[in-house]
């Protein structure tokens, strides 16, 4: 194992944050380099959304740290002191996926295992919702259903695994493990959705080819968001998320006909 002193305390630390890369880290520099920048060095902090929130009560739970999780959290609470319903629902999914022997088996290595590694001479940290030693790697994930999804920037609808990213995370855990234990393990996703009134359950494998192809992106970008990071290298705008949004600033009036030619959309 490669030393660190990482902690569950320390591992999101503005600190811990500067030092090294993670898998969310990483997402965030994906879809907006100014937005990753500003959020690291505590200019902007991102909503944390409900539905953020909702996975992390379900984290806790197989963890075996749902009280602190609650005590750190009364806005999970009614003022009469009951949990707010979606978080009620959060206990169904957490019993449905309880009474399932396959599903539970997978969650039942060690929670929140963390190792640090490199990529691309970038060092990076991982925590494993579920490490099953010389097994497996398992994280787990709340999910809205197990539709396909619409991106918009690629024009097509997308598994939910590539939709989010869950391949990027998976090339990165299986290789910081591989980089601690000598053993490459595959790598799955333990998925709940939110559906009401019934929850779906589904352990998702996740194809080696697949993670290859996510960590040889891993590898290509880390070295330009680490000098990002550093100062190095200047951030890209993406000009169309919360952080942009709100700190852009009008130089010039636009021709409206550039939108439309943008979706090859005729002017009237
Ligand atoms: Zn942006």
């Amino acid at each position: 194992m490669i030393p660190h002193t990482l902690t569950a305390e320390n591992y999101f630390s503005p600190e811990n944050e500067m030092k090294y890369m993670g898998s969310s880290q990483f997402k965030s520099f994906q879809r907006c380099e100014s937005s990753a920048y500003a959020e690291l060095h505590g200019e902007y902090k991102r909503e944390v959304t409900d539905a953020l929130l909702i996975g992390s009560y379900i984290d806790a739970h197989f963890e075996g740290t749902l009280d602190i999780f609650k005590a750190q959290h009364p806005e999970i609470f009614m003022k009469n002191g009951d949990l707010k319903a979606q978080y009620h629902h959060a206990d169904y999914m957490i019993q449905r996926a309880e009474r399932d022997e396959f599903f539970k088996t997978y969650m039942s290595g060690e929670k929140q295992k963390i190792m640090v590694g490199e990529i691309s001479g970038v060092p990076f940290k991982i925590k494993i919702d579920s490490y099953l030693e010389n097994m497996c790697i398992v994280d787990l994930k709340c999910v809205k259903d197990f539709n396909l999804i619409w991106n918009d920037e690629k024009g097509g609808k997308q598994h939910f695994i590539n939709y989010w990213g869950y391949d990027i995370q998976g090339a990165i855990y299986r290789e910081i493990v591989r980089q601690n234990t000598g053993k490459q393990l595959p790598f799955y996703i333990a998925a709940i959705t939110k559906e009401k009134p019934e929850p779906k359950l589904k352990v998702y494998w996740i194809p080696d080819e697949d993670l290859d192809a996510a960590l040889n992106e891993v590898v290509s970008l880390a070295p330009r968001f680490n000098q990002i990071k550093e100062g190095k290298l200047q951030p890209q705008r993406c000009g169309d998320c919360p952080y942009c949004r709100f700190t852009e600033v009008l130089t010039e009036p636009v021709n409206y006909h550039e939108e439309l030619e943008v979706y090859d959309v005729e002017c009237e």
